[in-house]
């Protein structure tokens, strides 16, 4: 039966961190709680932790074998893994090492699977006859295309009426595609053709495994406001997921890029140039141009001062 991931971080504390003494392999009560639940993601999909690889302890472990030391106390630990990955130094955390099993819509698969780092094992259309479910988007998820995101739709939700008329259209096709494949299934042709009407809305399944620093990297670029909504959806489940698993890796990973923005040069210019501090001279100062205040152009301002506003990068 599906559960929803309810409620707020817990609050670490030691035996988030390892339940063993050993430190061989790591069993942690707050992830073994969870796993083989289904958390419901969208109408009809899920994700399921069905196993993991080590934790916080673990990356400290891997992180100071070079010294021969063990781990320490838990505030020490906590900072080692925050100094860690404010510094990059990710190896530590591909040492930990997460198995979901979910289930979406095959267009969500599509922008999946462009993260190669993982390990896929996909239900086979070759091999099973495709169930009938199909994703239906709730209203408020369907709106016009947006006039300034090309990739994007508008923040704006259609008006009830015209979202109902779309909910009609999208069931109507993925009834009638569905339907020819099932006479095409009962005519004998082979599955894996006989699928090929089927539209992206058609639900999979898979199995899929990745270590904690690409799982990291996955988040930060499906949580950020660019992403398809539907992915986005999946991303939030996938990072309290990950908080049961590894919360002081999580809390990093929240603290220095998820909730942080990288800054270029020229924008780095313009922020001494507001704390008051000395700017690096601009180059059209230097040559005796004209001396304008900002070395960002219009266009670019408004993008740091955007990034500024909301945390994002942008
Ligand atoms: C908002 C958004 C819009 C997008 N739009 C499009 C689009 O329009 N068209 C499109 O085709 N894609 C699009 N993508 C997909 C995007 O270009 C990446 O393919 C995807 O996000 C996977 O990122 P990744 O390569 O970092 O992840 P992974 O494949 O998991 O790789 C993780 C990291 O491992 C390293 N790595 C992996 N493979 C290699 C390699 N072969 N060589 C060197 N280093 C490697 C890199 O450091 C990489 O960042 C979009 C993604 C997002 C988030």
């Amino acid at each position: 039966m599906a559960q929803k991931i309810v409620g707020e971080p817990r609050a670490f504390n030691l035996w988030n961190f390892c339940y063993n003494a050993s430190m061989a392999h790591c069993s942690i009560p707050e992830a073994e709680a969870i796993l083989d639940k289904e958390f419901p993601v969208l109408d009809k999909g899920f994700v399921r932790l069905v196993d993991y690889l080590g934790g916080d302890q673990r990356i400290v472990q891997a992180a100071r074998v070079s010294y021969g030391e063990g781990t320490k106390s838990y505030r020490e630990d906590s900072a080692l893994i925050d100094y860690l990955w404010r510094h990059e130094h990710t190896s530590p955390f591909e040492q930990v090492i997460l198995t979901f099993h979910v289930k979406l819509p095959i267009f969500v698969a599509r922008q999946w699977i462009r993260h190669r780092t993982a390990r896929v094992n996909e239900i086979s259309g070759r091999y099973s006859v495709m169930r009938d479910e199909f994703f239906m988007p709730e209203p408020e998820a369907l709106s016009p295309q947006s006039d300034d995101n090309k990739q994007g739709r508008s923040d704006t939700p259609f008006d009830a009426q015209t979202a109902s008329q779309v909910q009609e259209i999208l069931k109507e096709g993925s009834q009638i595609s569905y339907a020819r494949y099932k006479q095409l299934i009962d005519l004998g042709l082979a599955r894996e053709i006989a699928r090929i009407g089927l539209p992206l809305s058609l639900y999979t399944e898979w199995y899929w495994q990745i270590d904690l620093h690409n799982l990291f990297r996955f988040l930060m670029l499906r949580l950020d406001p660019h992403a398809q909504r539907e992915i986005h959806e999946y991303a939030n489940v996938m990072l309290e997921i990950t908080r049961h698993v590894a919360p002081a890796a999580t809390a990093s990973f929240e603290r220095h890029t998820l909730r942080g923005v990288r800054f270029s040069g020229p924008e780095m210019e313009e922020l001494r140039r507001r704390l008051g501090k000395e700017a690096e001279p601009d180059r059209k100062e230097m040559e005796g141009g004209a001396t304008h205040e900002s070395a960002l152009s219009q266009k670019e301002l408004e993008r740091f001062e955007e990034k500024l506003r909301s945390g994002h990068q942008r």
